[in-house]
Order: structure tokens, then sequence, then C-alpha cells
């Protein structure tokens, strides 16, 4: 295949694949990634069985998978880069030839972060920047500024803040947004809105903060309007799941979205997600409600 085509199928495919995901909450199905098509033809974005999917008309990988059982990465290093290891076998042939030939040409490829069974996050573009043949290893960067570095195995100091920062950004907080959602089953706990493009996963202890782990015990689904409010505390959640809203704000006279929106959530109960080990820790809700109860 030319490669200009190549490259037009690749930019259609993700354009798909951040459509679809922003459109279910921020990750893709595995069955609907299966059964992708594009000009009439099937295009399976992922591969059946393998970590990493290489159409036979294209030159370069079009996706890779990595697993996540914690909630970072196990390919992350502290480089902000990922580390990918070689497939199987000969290093020079088949699909690390392929992975090569993404470095060698700048073509962007989809990371896909396998969060849970069936449920992917994807990341892109990313790009193939080094390739480690002692390490069986290929790095993977997160932004295109690092195809253009000398050495991307030694990162200068501003080099690797601006990887983690990245990484950060584009790896961890979709990958919590997606464990949150999923936990949720897809529903705002406060109002139980169902629309996963309107939802977000919010910090119960702000990720600034040294408990503000992105673990689902420290996340709620919020939608838009309920996320900001919780960040503003303007909206507060109680240790027992009881939902409060601040003082001036209920005393306010104003449209619909301030009545049925926010006063009307006073005293409301969360929707709980249904495994027990996915709920709010009551330990991390109680000093974020603090924080709500101190508002100015
Ligand atoms: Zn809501």
């Amino acid at each position: 295949m030319d490669s200009v085509v190549e490259a037009a199928l690749r930019l259609r495919t993700m354009d798909w694949v951040r459509e679809r995901a922003e459109q279910n909450g921020g990750f893709l199905f595995r069955d609907e990634l299966l059964d992708f098509h594009l000009n009439g033809e099937r295009l399976p974005v992922i591969d059946y069985s393998r970590g990493i999917r290489n159409p036979a008309s294209f030159a370069s990988t079009l996706s890779i998978v990595s697993a996540a059982d914690g909630p970072y990465d196990d390919t992350e290093s502290d480089d902000g880069l990922l580390h990918y290891a070689y497939r199987k076998g000969d290093p020079w042939s088949g699909d690390n030839r392929k992975l090569r030939n993404a470095m060698e040409t700048g073509m962007p490829l989809i990371l896909f972060r396998k969060e849970i069974a069936n449920i992917y996050t994807p990341v892109l573009p990313v790009y193939v920047v080094d390739d480690e043949p002692e390490n069986r290893q290929f790095l993977i960067a997160l932004d295109e500024s690092f195809t253009f570095i000398a050495n991307p195995r030694h990162l200068t100091t501003p080099q690797r803040e601006y990887a983690l920062r990245l990484a950060r950004q584009r790896l961890h907080q979709p990958a919590f947004r997606t464990r949150v959602l999923v936990a949720y089953e897809t529903q705002c706990a406060i109002c139980e809105l169902k629309h996963g493009s309107l939802l977000d996963a919010a910090h119960i202890v702000p990720d600034s903060n040294a408990r503000g782990v992105p673990t689902v015990d420290n996340g709620l689904a919020l939608c838009k309007i309920h996320h900001a409010a919780y960040d503003q505390n303007m909206l507060g959640v109680t240790a027992d799941y009881e939902v409060r809203i601040a003082h001036d704000l209920l005393a306010e006279i104003d449209g619909p979205m301030l009545k049925h929106g926010l006063q009307e959530m006073h005293g409301r109960r969360l929707h709980l997600p249904p495994r027990r080990r996915d709920r709010p820790s009551r330990d991390l809700l109680s000093w974020r409600f603090e924080r709500f109860g101190s508002r100015p």
C-alpha cells in the first residue's frame, strides 16, 4: 500500500477512535474495536489475541496494547516514556519490524491501555522514538517533539519533567476516568445522568495532594456540572455518602439549573458502584468534607 494511503487510513481510524471513545466516556469496548469498518472493509483496530496490531497491508504498526493491573502501567518508567517489550522471536522481522518502521517513518500509532477486561482507553497519537535491541524494547513517547531529540534514552531534566507531566495528563488521567466510570456503570453518582461524554472522574482528595492517588476509591463519577461544583466546594459529600449543597447556594434564587441541578441535590444519597471495593473511601471523603465545611 502507498504510504500516503496508509497515512490517510491511519488518520481516519484515529479520528473514529477519538470520537467513539468520547461518546462512551473515554474508552472503547473490545467488540467495537474489532468490528471497525473503513471504506466498506473491516479494519480491526486491535488484534484478536496479541498486544500489537499490524494490518497486513500496513508497513507500520497501527496500535499496541499495554495492560495495566495497578493504578500505573507496568510499561512506564521514571523517564516518562513507555518501555514496550519486543514481541517474541526474531527482533528484526514480523511485528518488531513494523514497530521499527513506525519509528523510522515517524508514523503515529495508537496506544490502548487495557484497564479492565474488554475495555480499552486510547492514548493517541504516540510515537516510537527509540529502539534498544540490547534490552529488547522500544521507547514510546506521548508527544511528537520526542522524535526530534538526539537521545531519548538519556533525557535532560527538563525533557524528563515534560515527559512525566505528559504521562500524567495523557495516560493516568484518562485511565482513571475509565476505571471510575466503569465502576459507576457510567452514571453520575449525584444525579444519575448516564451520558459518558458528559461524565468525568472527580478526585476526592485532589491529585496535587500526596493522598490524591488515582485509585477508584478516591474517585467519584460525576457529570460535568457536579464535578465543577465539587471541585469548587459548592457541593460536598459526607463520609456517609450524603450530598450537601453550600448554604449560600441554597439561599440563592435563580433558574432551573440552580434549582433542580444543585439545590434539589441537597440531602440526596450517592448512587454507589455495585462492587463494594469500588466504593469511595469514607476516610478520603471525610478529609475532603472538612474542606467543604470550612469554605469561606
Ligand atoms: Zn450529575
